[in-house]
């Protein structure tokens, strides 16, 4: 997910071109507002940590871009092609790294595990907007 600083400092495109040159494959793709709700359950194991206030009135602070990205072995590698939470302490080279330096303005969200994957996509999509194809360029990737 494209944080709403990311949106708000048009980076968008950028970020989404990342995990289309990797390989992976985009499921799912929309512009939103996420409430305050909806912040608080995304992010409820944080509930409680002396960040938490601020961290919900961020992601509330303007529109996101969920995405939804298929690959062999997608959330690690998404991962590390995001990089550290620490902005600062990203590599360059990663999303963080080259385009963020605070750890409450990191411009993106990525899922910790393909569990919590699933979770996620099941809790910012609806069934409808996530669409399963097969790109032009699949055995190109894969042998
Ligand atoms: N965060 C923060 N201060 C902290 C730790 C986390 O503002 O000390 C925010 C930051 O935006 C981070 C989010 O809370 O991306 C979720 O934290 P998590 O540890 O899950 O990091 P992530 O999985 O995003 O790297
Ligand atoms: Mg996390």
């Amino acid at each position: 997910m494209v944080k709403p600083d990311g949106v708000q400092r048009g980076l968008v495109g950028e970020i989404i071109t990342r995990f289309e040159k990797k390989g992976f494959k985009l499921t799912g793709l929309k512009l939103f507002q996420c409430s305050k709700d909806l912040a608080e359950e995304h992010y409820k194991d944080l509930k409680g940590k002396s960040f938490f206030p601020k961290l919900i009135d961020y992601i509330t602070s303007g529109p996101v871009v969920c995405m939804a990205w298929e690959g062999v072995g997608v959330v690690a590698s998404a991962r590390k092609l995001i990089g550290s939470t620490d902005p600062l302490k990203a590599e360059p080279g990663t999303i963080r790294g080259d385009l963020a330096v605070q750890i409450g303005r990191n411009i993106v969200h990525g899922s910790d595990s393909p569990e919590n994957g699933k979770c996620e996509i099941g809790l910012w999509f609806n069934e409808a907007e996530i669409v399963q194809w097969t790109p032009a360029q699949a055995a190109w990737l894969r042998e």
